[in-house]
């Protein structure tokens, strides 16, 4: 049985003065996903999840979220949704602690001291619960950006490029939380990045949007499967190596680039063979990388 569908975007269009930001966009977020919302800077992504969260109202297109119209619905379904767009808004000489404190009083519920210390820990915070905001790193205010999010406990998560300005190891620990709230706390994740691998480390379904309209959505390993890639192979006897290439797997779109790798069209799964026919043939193989489609296309856009 498929799951329910939280999100469900129909036709949309977004219309700035001179540019059509978002161009008759579709998609749909089931339960329990995490949802990677994928495009190069400028392809619409903010603009969509600011109607989303009704920030904006779009000009055509529907959205239904909880199975609920959103325009008749807005306050019911936004209880239900934690966000983090932009920098998360923080009062920086307060601790981490009276930061979620004061975000309860704000919303006029009390917020346990176990339901934030439950936050902090969940984030990677409770060693500096107490410590002021002005002392953090950008990913630990990214990290308690997050556990605003999630303070009330929502169901769906929308995070709009919540690893923009990290480093790797902040990227990493921003996808283990968010992968953490989807296995054991079964909170569903709509979240942006601009990066492909980000995404794919994460995510089980995507959509990938550029100038406002969607480029592909599905499930992302069937994606990256299909997609077709070009696979660079550095060997020894360059030469030698294509001509086995062609005399026993019958290629014929394959090139030797200006620093002597021999680049194929192949798909993923032709990965080994390739690999145990050089080898076979005595080949030195030194490095051996398939740049899928869907990756060429991120790093030829951004
Ligand atoms: P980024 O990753 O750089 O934030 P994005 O995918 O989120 O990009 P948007 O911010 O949604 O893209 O922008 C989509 C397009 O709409 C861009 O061309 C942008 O310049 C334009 N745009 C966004 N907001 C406005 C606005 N308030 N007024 C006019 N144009 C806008």
């Amino acid at each position: 049985m498929e799951a329910p569908v939280f999100i469900e975007a129909k036709s949309l269009v977004k219309n700035y003065k001179r540019i059509q930001a978002v161009k008759d966009l579709s998609f749909t977020v089931f339960k329990g996903d995490i949802f990677g919302f994928l495009g190069p800077n400028g392809a619409g992504k903010s603009t969509t999840i600011r109607m989303i969260l009704s920030l904006i109202r779009q000009d055509e297109g529907d959205i239904n979220i909880f199975g609920l119209p959103l325009r008749k619905n807005r306050n019911r379904i936004l209880t239900g949704i934690g966000a983090l767009v932009e920098e998360p808004r923080l009062y920086e000489y307060m601790s981490a602690y009276g930061n979620l404190e004061m975000l309860g009083r704000l919303s006029g519920k009390s917020i346990s001291r176990n339901r934030i210390m439950e936050v902090l820990s969940l984030t990677g915070l409770d060693e500096r619960w107490n410590s002021p905001v002005k002392s953090f790193s950008h990913g630990m205010k990214q990290r308690l950006g997050i556990a605003q999010a999630i303070i009330h406990d929502p169901e769906l998560l929308i995070l709009d490029e919540p690893a923009n300005g990290l480093d790797p190891k902040g990227m990493k620990d921003m996808r283990e939380i968010i992968v953490r709230l989807n296995r054991e706390f079964g909170k569903t994740i709509f979240i942006s990045s601009h990066i492909l691998k980000d995404i794919e480390l994460m995510a089980n379904r995507m959509l990938i949007i550029d100038h406002g309209a969607k480029v592909v959505e599905g499930n992302v390993q069937e994606l990256l499967n299909a997609a077709e890639s070009d696979l660079k192979i550095t060997v020894s006897e360059p030469d030698r190596a294509v001509a086995v290439l062609k005399d026993k797997l019958g290629l014929t779109d394959l090139i030797i680039d200006h620093e002597g790798n021999i680049v194929l069209k192949a798909n993923r799964e032709h990965v080994p063979e390739i690999n145990k026919l050089l080898v076979d043939n005595g080949l030195k193989i030194f490095s051996l990388t398939p740049v899928n489609s869907l990756e060429k296309y991120f790093l030829d856009k951004t």
